[in-house]
């Protein structure tokens, strides 16, 4: 058996808060490894055009904002591993991780960064139409949809607020909900029940997202009526899917506190309950999830880390003493 590869700091993920905590770590010396898992960039490879990162007057692409994060990561000297962390023992130090496969690593310091996935409804057209007029985002997409007509699928808190948002660009959302009341909190519910430019189809489920056009884009989307089975079809320039988000923390329950399955970290730091592990980005953020806010995250991460690391270095040269 090989024996483990050993880092100072270990990073879990390559989304803009694993790639920003490896640059930050490198450039400290720390030597970085990051584990780039399945989805090697993160959520922003899955999308097209990002307006809203700073730095690029034009729109970017996000696929090429993420290669050249990981191009800079490197440049500065973090190593990337094309594995997925499938087990961790965070319970003694140095931390265990097994990787698929069966690869180990042990770490001084672990670096959370697995982030996020939006939940999506499943439905036909879906997937082929994101991107083209079918997001999981408002506040990164909704600027595109500037004086056009919106539609947003579900019934919570997060589908209220994104309806809410969106207001601020179009005079035209409608909120489609496939029951005859909301789940989200009254005080949105009221807002938005109240609000001129919204109104809301209920007990309607979208049964398709049509394409029309050249280029192809979204036109509209087919729904069938959940109690009387009626088919309609709602045109529409954009659709956004709002049934939440599912951090990627499985590997964590029941080895540490989750809040509503996000990790937790002290107010205003990157610190988990567990001295060295440190999480960053969408995995601990249910609020902002935006790709500035992670690359943020994961600097805060570097900083602690390189703070945890020369406190317990000095600790251990005290009492070599
Ligand atoms: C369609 C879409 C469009 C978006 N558009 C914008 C936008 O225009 N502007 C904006 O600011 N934000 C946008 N966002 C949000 C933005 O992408 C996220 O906020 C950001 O990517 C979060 O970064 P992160 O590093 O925390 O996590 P993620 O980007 O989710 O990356 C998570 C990383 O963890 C890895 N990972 C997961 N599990 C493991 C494991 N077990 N072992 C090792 N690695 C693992 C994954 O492979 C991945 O590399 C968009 C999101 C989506 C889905």
């Amino acid at each position: 058996m090989t024996s483990p590869k050993h880092t100072r700091m270990l990073i879990l993920g390559s989304g803009p808060a694993g790639l920003s905590a490896a640059i930050y770590g490198a450039r400290a010396g720390l030597k970085p490894v990051v584990v780039q898992g399945m989805q090697p960039g993160g959520q922003l490879t899955i999308t097209t055009d990002v307006e809203n990162y700073p730095g690029f007057r034009d729109v970017i692409q996000g696929p090429w904002l993420m290669q050249e994060m990981q191009a800079q990561a490197e440049h500065v000297g973090a190593e990337m591993i094309w594995d997925q962390i499938v087990d961790v023992d965070l319970s003694q130090r140095p931390f265990r991780l097994t990787g698929d496969g069966g690869s180990q690593y042990t770490a001084d310091t672990v670096v959370i960064c697995t982030g996020a996935q939006a939940k999506w409804l499943g439905t036909e057209g879906e997937q082929e139409l994101s991107g083209k007029g079918v997001s999981a985002c408002a506040t990164c997409d909704g600027f595109f949809y500037r004086g056009k007509k919106v539609v947003v699928i579900g019934g919570g808190n997060t589908a209220v607020e994104e309806a809410l948002y969106l207001t601020n660009h179009s005079d035209d959302v409608t909120l489609i909900h496939r029951r005859d009341s909301l789940r989200s909190e009254k005080i949105l519910q009221d807002r938005l029940l109240s609000h001129p430019k919204i109104k809301v189809l209920w007990n309607k489920q979208v049964e398709r997202f049509v394409g029309g056009g050249d280029p192809e884009g979204l036109v509209g989307v087919d729904l069938v009526d959940t109690v009387t089975g009626d088919k309609s079809h709602e045109p529409t320039d954009g659709a956004f899917v709002a049934i939440g988000h599912k951090p990627s923390t499985e590997l964590f329950d029941g080895k540490m506190t989750l809040d509503g399955g996000y990790l937790v970290v002290e107010k205003g730091t990157s610190k988990t309950e567990i001295p060295g592990v440190f999480a960053a980005g969408d995995v601990t953020d249910k609020v902002y999830r935006q790709a500035v806010t992670a690359a943020g995250m994961g600097c805060m991460a570097a900083l602690d880390v390189e703070k945890f690391l020369a406190d317990s270095d000095y600790e251990a040269s005290k009492a070599a003493y």
